[in-house]
Protein backbone atom coordinates (compact mmCIF):
# COMPACT_ATOMS: atom_id res chain seq x y z
CA UNK A 1 0.00 0.00 0.00
CA UNK A 2 2.65 2.03 1.17
CA UNK A 3 4.49 1.92 -2.05
CA UNK A 4 1.60 2.42 -4.75
CA UNK A 5 0.28 5.76 -2.75
CA UNK A 6 4.30 7.04 -2.66
CA UNK A 7 5.00 6.44 -6.45
CA UNK A 8 2.93 9.24 -7.65
CA UNK A 9 3.71 11.42 -4.61
CA UNK A 10 7.52 11.42 -5.60
CA UNK A 11 7.09 11.65 -9.07
CA UNK A 12 4.96 14.67 -8.38
CA UNK A 13 7.37 16.16 -5.64
CA UNK A 14 10.41 14.97 -8.53
CA UNK A 15 8.97 17.38 -11.33
CA UNK A 16 7.68 19.83 -9.36
CA UNK A 17 11.56 19.96 -8.04
CA UNK A 18 12.94 20.10 -11.67
CA UNK A 19 10.70 22.77 -12.40
CA UNK A 20 11.51 24.92 -9.91
CA UNK A 21 15.89 24.16 -9.94
CA UNK A 22 17.64 26.87 -10.02
CA UNK A 23 20.83 27.19 -12.37
CA UNK A 24 22.96 24.57 -10.63
CA UNK A 25 26.43 22.70 -11.19
CA UNK A 26 24.95 21.04 -14.31
CA UNK A 27 24.74 23.58 -16.73
CA UNK A 28 25.08 24.03 -20.60
CA UNK A 29 29.15 23.33 -20.14
CA UNK A 30 28.62 19.89 -18.85
CA UNK A 31 25.68 18.57 -20.86
CA UNK A 32 25.58 18.46 -24.75
CA UNK A 33 21.72 19.45 -25.42
CA UNK A 34 19.67 19.47 -28.15
CA UNK A 35 18.76 22.90 -29.27
CA UNK A 36 15.58 22.98 -27.84
CA UNK A 37 16.77 21.93 -24.35
CA UNK A 38 19.57 24.44 -24.26
CA UNK A 39 17.05 27.20 -24.58
CA UNK A 40 15.18 25.08 -21.35
CA UNK A 41 15.82 25.77 -18.11
CA UNK A 42 18.94 24.11 -16.51
CA UNK A 43 18.28 21.60 -14.00
CA UNK A 44 19.98 21.28 -10.88
CA UNK A 45 21.58 17.90 -10.04
CA UNK A 46 20.33 17.43 -6.36
CA UNK A 47 16.97 18.24 -7.53
CA UNK A 48 17.18 15.66 -9.80
CA UNK A 49 19.58 12.99 -7.67
CA UNK A 50 17.15 13.18 -4.39
CA UNK A 51 14.51 12.05 -5.12
CA UNK A 52 15.12 8.97 -7.78
CA UNK A 53 17.00 7.61 -4.78
CA UNK A 54 14.00 7.86 -2.45
CA UNK A 55 11.93 6.43 -5.30
CA UNK A 56 14.39 3.32 -5.56
CA UNK A 57 14.50 3.41 -1.74
CA UNK A 58 10.55 3.34 -1.16
CA UNK A 59 9.86 1.09 -4.33
CA UNK A 60 11.58 -1.74 -4.39
CA UNK A 61 11.87 -3.55 -7.58
CA UNK A 62 8.51 -4.77 -9.24
CA UNK A 63 9.29 -8.49 -7.96
CA UNK A 64 11.40 -8.84 -5.16
CA UNK A 65 11.37 -12.36 -4.88
CA UNK A 66 12.10 -12.62 -8.74
CA UNK A 67 15.58 -13.96 -8.00
CA UNK A 68 13.93 -16.91 -5.39
CA UNK A 69 12.03 -17.57 -7.73
CA UNK A 70 14.49 -18.35 -10.48
CA UNK A 71 16.33 -20.56 -8.17
CA UNK A 72 13.25 -22.45 -6.78
CA UNK A 73 12.76 -23.58 -10.83
CA UNK A 74 15.95 -24.00 -11.80
CA UNK A 75 16.91 -25.96 -8.66
CA UNK A 76 13.25 -28.06 -7.54
CA UNK A 77 11.78 -28.64 -10.49
CA UNK A 78 13.75 -28.10 -14.07
CA UNK A 79 16.35 -30.27 -12.17
CA UNK A 80 14.14 -32.57 -11.07
CA UNK A 81 13.33 -32.32 -7.01
CA UNK A 82 15.75 -33.62 -3.80
CA UNK A 83 14.10 -36.76 -4.01
CA UNK A 84 15.76 -37.69 -7.06
CA UNK A 85 12.12 -37.29 -9.08
CA UNK A 86 12.28 -36.50 -12.64
CA UNK A 87 12.78 -33.02 -13.72
CA UNK A 88 9.84 -30.84 -15.27
CA UNK A 89 11.39 -30.03 -19.01
CA UNK A 90 7.78 -28.62 -20.37
CA UNK A 91 9.14 -24.85 -21.41
CA UNK A 92 5.76 -23.21 -20.40
CA UNK A 93 5.45 -24.52 -17.17
CA UNK A 94 8.31 -23.53 -16.54
CA UNK A 95 8.23 -20.41 -17.74
CA UNK A 96 4.29 -20.33 -15.76
CA UNK A 97 6.41 -21.42 -12.22
CA UNK A 98 8.99 -18.46 -13.24
CA UNK A 99 6.10 -15.64 -13.62
CA UNK A 100 3.62 -16.65 -10.53
CA UNK A 101 4.57 -14.73 -7.76
CA UNK A 102 4.54 -18.22 -4.91
CA UNK A 103 4.69 -15.78 -2.03
CA UNK A 104 1.42 -13.81 -2.69
CA UNK A 105 -0.04 -17.18 -2.34
CA UNK A 106 1.22 -17.89 1.37
CA UNK A 107 0.34 -16.79 4.84
CA UNK A 108 2.37 -13.38 6.00
CA UNK A 109 4.12 -15.34 8.77
CA UNK A 110 5.21 -18.03 5.48
CA UNK A 111 6.73 -15.79 3.19
CA UNK A 112 10.02 -16.25 4.07
CA UNK A 113 9.55 -19.66 2.94
CA UNK A 114 7.40 -19.30 0.13
CA UNK A 115 10.19 -20.56 -2.43
CA UNK A 116 11.64 -23.69 -0.38
CA UNK A 117 10.94 -26.62 -1.68
CA UNK A 118 8.22 -27.77 0.85
CA UNK A 119 4.51 -28.08 1.04
CA UNK A 120 3.42 -25.10 3.21
CA UNK A 121 0.51 -24.54 5.93
CA UNK A 122 -2.48 -21.89 4.31
CA UNK A 123 -4.63 -22.74 7.39
CA UNK A 124 -7.66 -24.72 7.75
CA UNK A 125 -5.98 -27.74 8.01
CA UNK A 126 -4.53 -27.50 4.80
CA UNK A 127 -1.28 -26.92 2.55
CA UNK A 128 -0.06 -24.92 -0.72
CA UNK A 129 1.57 -28.18 -2.33
CA UNK A 130 5.48 -28.44 -2.64
CA UNK A 131 6.34 -26.46 -5.98
CA UNK A 132 7.86 -29.53 -7.34
CA UNK A 133 4.55 -31.11 -7.61
CA UNK A 134 2.65 -28.62 -8.85
CA UNK A 135 5.13 -28.24 -12.03
CA UNK A 136 4.97 -31.86 -11.93
CA UNK A 137 1.46 -31.92 -12.37
CA UNK A 138 0.77 -29.17 -14.24
CA UNK A 139 2.98 -31.07 -16.77
CA UNK A 140 1.25 -34.13 -16.61
CA UNK A 141 -1.99 -32.12 -17.66
CA UNK A 142 -0.78 -31.47 -21.48
CA UNK A 143 -2.60 -28.60 -21.72
CA UNK A 144 -2.17 -25.44 -24.30
CA UNK A 145 -3.51 -21.78 -24.85
CA UNK A 146 -7.02 -23.23 -25.86
CA UNK A 147 -7.78 -25.91 -22.53
CA UNK A 148 -10.03 -25.36 -20.66
CA UNK A 149 -9.09 -26.82 -16.93
CA UNK A 150 -11.01 -27.84 -13.47
CA UNK A 151 -8.84 -28.17 -10.75
CA UNK A 152 -10.36 -29.44 -7.30
CA UNK A 153 -8.87 -28.40 -4.05
CA UNK A 154 -8.36 -24.69 -4.57
CA UNK A 155 -6.75 -24.07 -1.34
CA UNK A 156 -4.25 -20.88 -1.53
CA UNK A 157 -4.99 -20.79 -5.63
CA UNK A 158 -1.38 -21.03 -6.85
CA UNK A 159 -2.07 -23.94 -8.36
CA UNK A 160 -5.17 -22.56 -10.31
CA UNK A 161 -2.93 -18.91 -10.91
CA UNK A 162 -0.10 -21.20 -12.65
CA UNK A 163 -2.89 -23.21 -14.89
CA UNK A 164 -4.10 -19.29 -15.83
CA UNK A 165 -0.80 -18.96 -17.14
CA UNK A 166 -1.36 -21.38 -19.27
CA UNK A 167 -5.00 -22.34 -21.16
CA UNK A 168 -7.65 -20.24 -22.00
CA UNK A 169 -9.94 -21.11 -18.58
CA UNK A 170 -9.38 -22.18 -15.23
CA UNK A 171 -12.16 -23.63 -13.21
CA UNK A 172 -11.56 -23.99 -9.42
CA UNK A 173 -13.35 -25.37 -6.66
CA UNK A 174 -12.39 -25.64 -2.75
CA UNK A 175 -14.86 -27.14 0.02
CA UNK A 176 -13.92 -25.36 2.65
CA UNK A 177 -15.53 -21.30 1.84
CA UNK A 178 -13.11 -18.83 3.59
CA UNK A 179 -10.10 -20.45 1.67
CA UNK A 180 -12.47 -20.06 -1.57
CA UNK A 181 -13.18 -16.75 -1.21
CA UNK A 182 -9.37 -15.96 -0.19
CA UNK A 183 -8.42 -17.60 -3.14
CA UNK A 184 -10.95 -15.91 -5.38
CA UNK A 185 -9.90 -12.13 -4.34
CA UNK A 186 -5.76 -12.80 -4.46
CA UNK A 187 -6.72 -14.42 -7.89
CA UNK A 188 -8.76 -11.16 -9.07
CA UNK A 189 -6.67 -8.59 -7.08
CA UNK A 190 -3.18 -10.53 -8.86
CA UNK A 191 -4.97 -9.64 -12.29
CA UNK A 192 -5.75 -13.98 -13.00
CA UNK A 193 -8.72 -13.13 -14.62
CA UNK A 194 -9.18 -16.50 -16.41
CA UNK A 195 -9.73 -18.27 -13.26
CA UNK A 196 -12.34 -18.81 -11.64
CA UNK A 197 -13.24 -20.05 -8.39
CA UNK A 198 -16.11 -21.12 -6.25
CA UNK A 199 -17.05 -22.61 -2.65
CA UNK A 200 -18.62 -26.45 -3.70
CA UNK A 201 -17.72 -30.48 -3.37
CA UNK A 202 -15.22 -30.91 -5.79
CA UNK A 203 -16.16 -34.44 -5.62
CA UNK A 204 -18.76 -33.64 -7.89
CA UNK A 205 -16.91 -31.73 -10.16
CA UNK A 206 -18.36 -28.73 -12.35
CA UNK A 207 -20.83 -29.19 -14.65
CA UNK A 208 -21.66 -26.13 -15.98
CA UNK A 209 -18.67 -25.65 -17.52
CA UNK A 210 -17.59 -29.28 -18.51
CA UNK A 211 -16.29 -31.06 -20.51
CA UNK A 212 -12.86 -30.56 -19.71
CA UNK A 213 -9.54 -30.78 -21.66
CA UNK A 214 -7.83 -31.10 -18.26
CA UNK A 215 -8.79 -32.00 -14.82
CA UNK A 216 -6.91 -31.86 -12.09
CA UNK A 217 -6.91 -33.26 -8.91
CA UNK A 218 -4.98 -31.71 -5.83
CA UNK A 219 -6.21 -33.83 -2.59
CA UNK A 220 -6.04 -37.70 -2.13
CA UNK A 221 -9.11 -39.15 -3.31
CA UNK A 222 -9.99 -42.67 -1.78
CA UNK A 223 -11.26 -43.35 -5.19
CA UNK A 224 -11.86 -42.18 -8.47
CA UNK A 225 -14.97 -39.81 -8.80
CA UNK A 226 -17.06 -40.93 -11.51
CA UNK A 227 -18.46 -37.35 -12.09
CA UNK A 228 -14.76 -36.29 -13.27
CA UNK A 229 -14.74 -39.21 -15.46
CA UNK A 230 -17.63 -38.19 -17.14
CA UNK A 231 -17.19 -34.34 -17.17
CA UNK A 232 -13.78 -34.76 -19.27
CA UNK A 233 -13.13 -34.58 -22.65
CA UNK A 234 -12.53 -36.98 -25.11
CA UNK A 235 -9.32 -36.78 -25.42
CA UNK A 236 -8.54 -35.21 -22.07
CA UNK A 237 -6.23 -35.97 -18.83
CA UNK A 238 -7.18 -36.16 -15.53
CA UNK A 239 -4.37 -36.09 -12.57
CA UNK A 240 -5.41 -37.58 -9.30
CA UNK A 241 -3.60 -38.88 -6.52
CA UNK A 242 -5.41 -41.73 -4.77
CA UNK A 243 -4.42 -44.07 -1.85
CA UNK A 244 -5.28 -44.04 2.02
CA UNK A 245 -6.31 -40.43 3.48
CA UNK A 246 -2.95 -39.83 5.92
CA UNK A 247 -0.23 -42.44 4.00
CA UNK A 248 1.57 -42.40 0.75
CA UNK A 249 -0.70 -42.58 -2.25
CA UNK A 250 0.02 -42.96 -6.32
CA UNK A 251 -0.36 -39.87 -8.48
CA UNK A 252 -2.63 -41.58 -11.51
CA UNK A 253 -2.90 -39.96 -14.58
CA UNK A 254 -6.05 -41.00 -16.92
CA UNK A 255 -6.81 -40.48 -20.48
CA UNK A 256 -10.31 -40.68 -21.86
CA UNK A 257 -10.02 -41.97 -25.35
CA UNK A 258 -11.90 -41.15 -28.34
CA UNK A 259 -14.01 -43.93 -28.02
CA UNK A 260 -14.93 -43.22 -24.41
CA UNK A 261 -12.51 -45.48 -22.69
CA UNK A 262 -10.59 -45.00 -20.10
CA UNK A 263 -6.37 -45.21 -19.94
CA UNK A 264 -4.69 -45.22 -16.08
CA UNK A 265 -0.94 -45.33 -14.94
CA UNK A 266 0.65 -44.67 -12.02
CA UNK A 267 3.69 -41.69 -12.12
CA UNK A 268 4.79 -41.40 -8.62
CA UNK A 269 3.81 -41.85 -4.89
CA UNK A 270 2.84 -38.87 -3.35
CA UNK A 271 1.34 -37.47 -0.16
CA UNK A 272 -1.82 -35.09 -0.37
CA UNK A 273 -3.69 -33.83 2.16
CA UNK A 274 -7.67 -36.10 1.90
CA UNK A 275 -10.37 -35.29 -0.32
CA UNK A 276 -13.28 -34.41 1.94
CA UNK A 277 -16.84 -34.09 1.00
CA UNK A 278 -20.12 -36.30 0.85
CA UNK A 279 -18.72 -38.89 -0.93
CA UNK A 280 -15.69 -39.45 0.55
CA UNK A 281 -17.85 -40.11 3.28
CA UNK A 282 -16.45 -37.85 6.15
CA UNK A 283 -18.69 -34.24 5.85
CA UNK A 284 -21.40 -33.01 4.18
CA UNK A 285 -22.24 -31.93 0.51
CA UNK A 286 -22.90 -28.47 1.39
CA UNK A 287 -19.57 -25.76 1.31
CA UNK A 288 -18.23 -25.32 4.80
CA UNK A 289 -15.37 -24.58 6.94
CA UNK A 290 -13.25 -26.82 8.41
CA UNK A 291 -12.62 -24.44 11.97
N1 LIG B 1 -4.06 -26.53 -5.11
C1 LIG B 1 -3.90 -25.86 -3.84
C2 LIG B 1 -2.95 -24.70 -3.94
O1 LIG B 1 -2.42 -24.42 -5.00
O2 LIG B 1 -2.78 -24.03 -2.91
C3 LIG B 1 -3.47 -26.78 -2.74
C4 LIG B 1 -4.54 -27.75 -2.44
S1 LIG B 1 -4.52 -28.46 -0.84
C5 LIG B 1 -3.21 -29.60 -0.98
C6 LIG B 1 -5.99 -29.44 -1.02
C7 LIG B 1 -7.26 -28.62 -0.99
O3 LIG B 1 -8.34 -29.45 -1.38
C8 LIG B 1 -7.60 -28.08 0.37
O4 LIG B 1 -7.74 -26.69 0.34
C9 LIG B 1 -8.91 -28.77 0.71
O5 LIG B 1 -9.79 -28.02 1.50
C10 LIG B 1 -9.47 -29.03 -0.67
N2 LIG B 1 -10.49 -30.07 -0.74
C11 LIG B 1 -10.56 -31.24 -0.05
N3 LIG B 1 -11.66 -31.92 -0.41
C12 LIG B 1 -12.30 -31.19 -1.34
C13 LIG B 1 -13.48 -31.36 -2.10
N4 LIG B 1 -14.27 -32.44 -1.95
N5 LIG B 1 -13.82 -30.41 -2.98
C14 LIG B 1 -13.06 -29.31 -3.14
N6 LIG B 1 -11.94 -29.08 -2.44
C15 LIG B 1 -11.55 -30.01 -1.56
Amino acid sequence: MFRILSIPRFFNSFLRLVRAAPNGPIGRKAWPMSSRLRHSRPVNATALVVPLLFLCAVAPPDDEYAAARARMVQQQIAEGDSWGREAVTNASVLRAMRAVPRHQFVPPGQVSQAYDDRPLPIGYGQTISQPYIVGKMTELLKVDANSVVLEVGTGSGYQAAILAELVKDVFTIEIISPLAEQASKRLKALGYSRAHARAGDGYFGWADHAPYDGIIVTAAASHIPPPLVEQLKAGGRLIIPVGPPFGLQQLLVLEKRKDGSITQRSVMSVKFVPLTGRKEGQESASPRAAK
